[in-house]
């Protein structure tokens, strides 16, 4: 008899490491994820990256959920993690809610935010509903991140996801004004 499940159920078990944990002997997975079907390779993605960069140490995503349009994601470890581990598994999260926002939640394909009766979900033209959410001109997609380089001083650098490379590129803050 063939099985079936979800892809959620699916990714699940072959990364039961990241998701699954014991409460009173029963096993569950709290970062079991919760979004829509169009935001599944992004979900895939995130946890082939995470597992990559956690390797042997135990990591365990607690959410994985759609949260006002977007993927909110928490992750865990049981132990300190080394600064190179733990900056991946960042970048990892960071990569995959910058794609959710400009993927339709639906179908996958290239999407923006809307607003239905103040009910916020990122679609395409074919999945939306309600009234687009305007970003000011230049800002769609950046991010000011901060970044640690060979040293324990912050810099603030200025990225855009670029959803065709799955990447960040850096952007030069003053043409954002
Ligand atoms: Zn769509």
């Amino acid at each position: 008899m063939v099985e079936l499940i979800s892809w959620e159920q699916a990714l699940i078990r072959s990364h039961q490491k990241l998701f699954v944990r014991s409460f009173h002997g029963a096993p569950f997975a709290p970062g079991f994820p919760k979004c829509g079907p169009g935001w599944r390779r992004i979900v895939i993605k995130l946890v082939d990256r995470v597992s990559n960069a956690a390797a042997d140490y135990p990591v365990r995503f607690v959410q994985i959920s759609e949260k006002w349009g977007r993927l909110e994601i928490y992750w865990t470890a049981k132990v300190g993690l080394p600064q190179e581990v733990e900056h991946a598994i960042d970048e990892a999260v960071a990569l995959a809610e910058a794609a959710s926002v400009c993927t339709c939640s639906s179908c996958g394909a290239e999407g923006q935010l809307f607003s239905d009766y103040g009910c916020l979900v990122t679609a395409c033209v074919d999945h939306a509903r309600g009234t687009p959410v305007l970003t000011p001109l230049g800002f769609a997609n950046a991010h000011i991140v901060r970044e640690y380089v060979e040293t324990d001083i912050p810099i603030a650098r200025c990225r855009r996801y670029d959803r065709t490379l799955d990447a960040f590129v850096d952007v030069d803050p003053e043409a954002l004004l």
